[in-house]
């Protein structure tokens, strides 16, 4: 009987993003607190006897060769250890596409486990992580998820406790934004304003939401808002229907606002969609590492 594993690959947002400088190598360094949030992509793997990956998906734009990053997590596994069967992966997704909430790497991840559990191999979260990082250099934060200080080019992770509850509104306007062309345009030694990603990461230490919502901020604003306006008339919604702060995530054009409350939530939810400027809106909560660990080892 051939075995189904279901799995929830969750996005994330930045509450904090800061580039240190850009490296000699051309990647630029970065500080940032990391987030998982509670929009999942879902995927189901499947043992098959036809060698090779198979992969489907509700979008038929995305690519299902070595294009896309869920195809090559069970590719780069299938070819290190030798697995003969194939694997098919249905692969749902829901997390907006090129839009700052790493979807690819947060599916890669999710294959990983998915393909590590359906052929045994025993590798450990860390085993995992070290495989993820040559995919791409968020994939080790998505696996283990939750609330994480990510520095380095995004590699070098530091868990942090949960944030405290609250409510975010996450909405995605109809662009979408390449990362290449956000960094590439990034004055990195001209910023002025740095993020405080230390005092967030010890608000969040000390289980203060103000100390974070206080914090919130992203140096990749000031490459992606001039480019694309839109995302700053979404921000202004947020804020003029009771967000706490809001901030673009990752590179964009993904923006995110911070509720206390649940009510508050739902009517900005409400007024956002009337002004027509976001394709896909979702209200989300915070997502923490264990919740993470045990949704993802779903089996069917
Ligand atoms: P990040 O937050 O890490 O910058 P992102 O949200 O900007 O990520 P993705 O959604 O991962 O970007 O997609 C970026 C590009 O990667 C897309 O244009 C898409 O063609 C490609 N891609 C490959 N695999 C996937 C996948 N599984 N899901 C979404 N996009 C994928």
């Amino acid at each position: 009987m051939s075995e189904k594993i279901s799995l929830r690959a969750y996005g994330k947002i930045n509450l904090g993003l800061d580039v240190v400088r850009k490296r000699e190598d051309g990647y630029h360094e970065v500080r940032m607190i990391m987030q998982t949030v509670s929009v999942y992509d879902m995927l189901e793997l499947e043992r098959t006897d036809t060698p090779g990956i198979e992969l489907k998906t509700n979008l038929a734009w995305l690519p299902v060769n070595e294009g896309n990053l869920a195809y090559r997590a069970a590719d780069s596994l299938r070819k290190e250890f030798h697995i003969k069967q194939g694997v098919r992966i249905n692969l749902r997704k829901h997390i907006p596409v090129a839009a700052g909430m790493a979807g690819g790497s947060t599916d890669a991840a999710a294959v990983l486990r998915g393909v590590n559990r359906l052929f045994s191999l025993g590798l450990s979260d860390e085993e995992l992580m070290k495989r993820g990082v040559k995919l791409g250099a968020d994939v080790p934060y998505c696996i283990i998820g939750g609330t994480a200080l990510s520095e380095g080019i995004g590699e070098i992770l530091t868990p942090l406790p949960p944030v405290p509850d609250c409510y975010i509104l996450i909405a995605k306007s109809s662009v979408s934004v390449s990362t290449r062309f956000v960094y590439e345009n990034l004055k990195a030694d001209e910023l002025r304003v740095h993020p405080d990603i230390d005092g967030m990461a010890e608000a969040i230490k000390a289980g203060e939401l103000r100390g974070v919502i206080d914090r919130l901020g992203n140096v990749l604003e000031t490459v992606t808002i001039p480019a694309y306006p839109v995302i700053k008339d979404i921000k202004d919604s947020m804020r003029e229907h009771g967000a706490e702060n809001v901030l673009m995530s990752g590179s964009g054009p993904t923006v995110f606002g911070i509720f206390n409350k649940e009510e508050t939530i739902h009517s900005a939810a409400e007024a956002l969609k009337k002004t027509g400027l976001a394709k896909q809106i979702y209200e989300a909560e915070p997502v923490n590492a264990q919740q993470v660990s045990v949704l993802q080892a779903g089996r069917e």
